[in-house]
């Protein structure tokens, strides 16, 4: 437990997920979250997100401040349409109903525009966790001991992790030496690894080019979860990592509000997992098969009833969120 008797909550790592969770801790007196980035700036790569209403919706629930920041970033309302080519080249395939508008931005303005000030103390850039360590000693209840790139170490009551696919958290819950951490393939088949305290699960898509992982894991390790891409990174044919990575962060927020003490951080780590898990599997496959529908490897073929009586459903789940 830290000096003042706040919680101390570490994140790892500063994108969309990270930064989101970030914002919406800071209201909570009883915690004290800190966030530290790989990165030399506390921004974003790429070009467009879209956040669709079930991801507005989690906005909402997370503040007026963080769900204003849309708006400040500039988004644009879409809807969406598909055109489809074969026989029926240009007829429409489907389109998304007005109520099931999406907003898009441009990540970088969205990140920047997530309700400032952020306390400088509390943000640390140039970190890039390399080792993750439980601190001994009954009254160190699940604490951990970050160790940084740099040589620094920073010690926590939680950590979690929204550190990407790519990130070093899930090599602490899943262990280092998890089958799931060096997994070779071959051949195109779906994988499964499962090892002490965790699953670890890819399926090669799209010929070959695209992989999916999928993290599943249970540690006595400490406190460590993980949010966002390094929970369920799936493919992007439905446009839903971020959205998801928001549902997370409103979940986390929900749950962290009511923890006063470390005991309590079990609890509430294992009704995240169980909130989340079968939504974001569920959309993690949807996605996949989604991606095989549009590129015509599905049994709807090229024709625009069966595709758009396929397609339609999938995207109707995720933006009503349960
Ligand atoms: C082409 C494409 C289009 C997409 N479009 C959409 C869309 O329209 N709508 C939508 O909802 N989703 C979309 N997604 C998915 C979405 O981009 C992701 O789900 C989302 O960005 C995940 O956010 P994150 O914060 O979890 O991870 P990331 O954005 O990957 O952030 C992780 C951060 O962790 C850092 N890191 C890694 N390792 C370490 C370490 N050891 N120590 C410290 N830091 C570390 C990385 O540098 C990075 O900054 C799309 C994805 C793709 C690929």
């Amino acid at each position: 437990m830290a000096s003042e008797g706040k919680l101390r909550i570490v994140m790892i790592d500063g994108g969309l997920a990270g930064a989101t969770l970030m914002n919406a801790l800071l209201k909570h007196s009883h915690l004290s979250p800190e966030m530290f980035k790989s990165a030399p700036e506390f921004s974003e790569r790429g070009a467009a997100v879209g956040i669709a209403q079930n991801g507005q919706a989690a906005l909402d629930e997370l503040g007026p401040e963080i769900a204003g920041s849309l708006d400040r970033a500039g988004a644009v309302v879409m809807t969406s349409k598909s055109d489809s080519d074969g026989p029926q080249a240009g007829e429409l395939v489907f389109n998304l109903p007005g109520e099931q508008r999406g907003k898009v931005a441009h990540r970088k303005e969205l990140l920047d525009k997530l309700p400032a000030p952020r306390p400088k103390s509390h943000m640390h850039s140039n970190k890039r966790v390399t080792n993750i360590e439980p601190v001994s000693g009954n009254s160190a209840y699940g604490s951990l001991k970050i160790h940084f790139q740099d040589g620094s170490v920073h010690e926590a009551d939680a950590v979690i992790g929204a550190d990407g696919v790519h990130g070093y958290v899930h090599t602490h819950i899943l262990g280092p030496s998890h089958p799931a951490l060096k997994s070779k393939f071959s051949d195109q088949r779906q994988y499964g690894w499962i090892g002490s305290g965790g699953f670890f699960m890819h399926d090669v898509l799209d010929g070959g080019k695209t992989l999916q992982c999928v993290t599943c894991a249970q540690t006595d390790e400490g406190h460590a979860v993980v949010m966002g891409d390094a929970a369920h990174a799936m493919t992007p044919w439905q446009g839903s990592g971020a959205g998801q990575a928001i549902e997370d962060a409103l979940v986390l927020d929900v749950l962290l509000r009511e923890v006063k003490d470390a005991r309590q951080l079990d609890t509430a780590f294992k009704a995240y997992d169980q909130v989340r898990h079968p939504r974001t599997q569920r959309i993690i496959t949807s996605n996949y098969e989604v991606g095989m529908v549009l590129c015509d490897r599905a049994a709807a073929g090229l024709e625009v009833e069966k595709i758009s009586t396929d397609l339609l459903p999938r995207w109707i789940f995720i933006h009503s969120q349960d």
